[in-house]
């Protein structure tokens, strides 16, 4: 029993007991006054209307008829003992009343449990519009950062377009100089560099353009779980040059998902290895597979102290990066790539780094 229903058990038991011993004592007070005092009996008749309808509304019908039966069985034997023979029409009088008793009790015990089952609806009611407004906001927010990732990564295509077409030229034009150098010329290396150069920046704007249109995944059914010790056992090396043991800890057996496997590959590879560099010299990671009824979720924890709160939002963010060398993209293709699966990617902090979750609905494709 949790702290809170306790208390209010206790509360309800004082309730109980406060109700109770003001009966007895309005039938004490019958008792002790002398039938001569009518007025006085009338008026105590009248007070146990009181601890009934206290009774009816705290507690319901159950609540309200236990009370009047309480009430009848305890001014019952008051009637019948001193006022059948002294005054059989003012018995009457109070037989009747306490018919009326167990009519007030059952009535309004009946109301106020309508009334508690109306305020409980309201409640779910209210419960279930909050928790409906917060879903609300997180596909309000997801829809934002959908629509921010689109419009970044329509401008990074426009960019990659205008720059890959002069870097073909540059580098045809270069190879062109090249021939007309001889080969024993230091010269030749200048070209070289250039060629290498033009090459890296290839391969980066390649990298924007992936960004920019992701391909469709190719789904087919897969086991989450070799997908997850495929890129545990590909870093290991890595992680152990880093004295950073990678765990798996898999739910087994996983119900088979659609998936491109090579592209969820690419968001653990993209997470372990943002998780290797949360952890600096050295760590730990865990990867883990978690099943429920419509969702597959993969955790990627380190131990790299986690990501300020501030800027939990904006990791997803094209090129967000606190990396003097990092280029900011890893995260928001990683992202991309969850949503085109119908799954989300998000973020919290666990108590000694980065938890992100992969939740991949069951039925993809
Ligand atoms: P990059 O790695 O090039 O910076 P990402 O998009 O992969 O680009 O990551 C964006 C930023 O998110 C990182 O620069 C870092 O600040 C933060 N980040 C990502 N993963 C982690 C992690 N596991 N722990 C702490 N910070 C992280």
């Amino acid at each position: 029993m949790g702290k809170g229903e306790y208390k209010r058990l206790r509360f309800a038991r004082l309730q109980i007991g406060i109700i109770g011993v003001s009966i007895v004592f309005i039938t004490a007070l019958h008792f002790a006054t002398p039938l001569s005092s009518l007025t006085l009996h009338e008026i105590y008749q009248r007070l146990y209307y009181v601890p009934i309808l206290a009774a009816a509304v705290l507690f319901g019908l159950r609540g309200g008829l236990g009370a009047s039966v309480f009430v009848t069985l305890a001014y019952l034997p008051h009637i019948f003992g001193h006022w059948q023979h002294h005054n059989p029409n003012y018995a009457l009088n109070q037989y009747a009343e306490i018919i009326i008793f167990n009519l007030v009790g059952i009535t309004t015990g009946a109301l106020g449990d309508r009334s508690r089952r109306a305020r409980a609806r309201l409640e779910h009611t209210a419960e279930e519009l909050q928790n409906a407004y917060g879903e609300l906001r997180s596909t309000f927010e997801q829809l934002l950062q959908a629509d921010r990732l689109t419009s970044l990564g329509e401008l990074a295509a426009g960019v990659v377009h205008e720059v890959r077409n002069p870097l073909g030229a540059i580098k045809g034009a270069v190879e062109i100089m090249e021939d007309a150098v001889p080969a024993d010329d230091s010269r030749r290396e200048f070209a070289g560099i250039a060629k290498r150069e033009v090459d890296r920046l290839d391969k980066l704007v390649g990298e924007f353009l992936r960004f920019a249109r992701p391909v469709k995944p190719a789904v087919a059914p897969a086991d989450m779980n070799e997908v997850v010790r495929a890129v545990a056992t590909l870093l290991s090396q890595q992680a152990a040059a880093q004295d950073t043991a990678i765990h798996t800890e898999l739910d087994s057996p996983l119900p088979r998902v659609l998936i491109d496997s090579e592209q969820i590959k690419q968001v653990l590879l993209n997470l372990v290895l943002n998780a290797l560099q949360a952890n600096a010299r050295s760590g730990e990671i865990a990867l883990r597979t978690l099943t429920s009824e419509s969702t597959i979720v993969v955790e990627v924890e380190d131990t790299g102290g986690g990501v300020e709160p501030a800027m939990q939002a904006r990791v997803f963010d094209p090129f967000f990066t606190t990396k003097e060398k990092g280029v900011g993209l890893g995260l928001s293709i990683a992202y991309k790539i969850v949503a085109q699966h119908g799954g989300t990617l998000t973020l919290r902090n666990g108590a000694r780094g980065a938890i992100f979750h992969v939740m991949l609905p069951r039925e993809t494709g």
